[in-house]
């Protein structure tokens, strides 16, 4: 079920975020497939996560080849290229991930996420920003 262990993630980008979140899924016990077009950070994740695979996801066959459709949730970790970000979003939708949740670098960026059917939109950087202000001023507020 969701969040059990066991569920089965694909994390697309494999940069700071990616990495991170998808190292920190196996820790959890969850199944974790890495994808990024980058052949470093591929082989760089490969002994952490359980299964990695270079390729671009906005190829919709590759996406297929690689049984997108079968994953819980697809997380996008893509941030610099938006047009990647978006084509991957809705090729992960399409192919009938039940949970496509999308990194946005702006505003706007994660609405046009939001209009494509995205599942959560997630903003690292401006959440994390407003959690250390938080943090900043009420250091016992540990958990916000
Ligand atoms: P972070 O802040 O997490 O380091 P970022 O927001 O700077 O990342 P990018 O570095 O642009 O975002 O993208 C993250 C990763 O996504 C990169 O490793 C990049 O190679 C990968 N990536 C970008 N486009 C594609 C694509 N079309 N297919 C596969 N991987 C991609």
């Amino acid at each position: 079920g969701k969040g059990a262990k066991g569920s089965q993630f694909c994390v697309i980008g494999l940069g700071r975020f990616g990495s991170s979140l998808g190292k920190e899924l196996v820790h959890l016990g969850h199944e974790v497939l890495g994808i990024d077009r980058n052949e470093e950070l591929v082989d760089d994740m490969s002994g952490t996560l359980t299964h990695t695979a270079c390729a671009d996801s906005t190829d919709e066959e590759a996406l297929r080849a690689l049984g997108i459709r079968n994953f819980d949730c697809c997380i996008v970790a893509i941030g610099g290229d938006i047009q990647a970000s978006i084509m991957t979003a809705i090729l992960a939708k399409d192919a009938g991930v039940k949970q496509v949740v999308v990194k946005a670098v702006s505003e706007l960026h994660g609405r046009v996420l939001e209009k494509l059917g995205a599942d959560r939109v997630i903003y690292p950087e401006r959440d994390m920003g407003i959690r250390v202000a938080h943090q900043l001023v009420s250091p016992n507020l540990l958990d916000y």
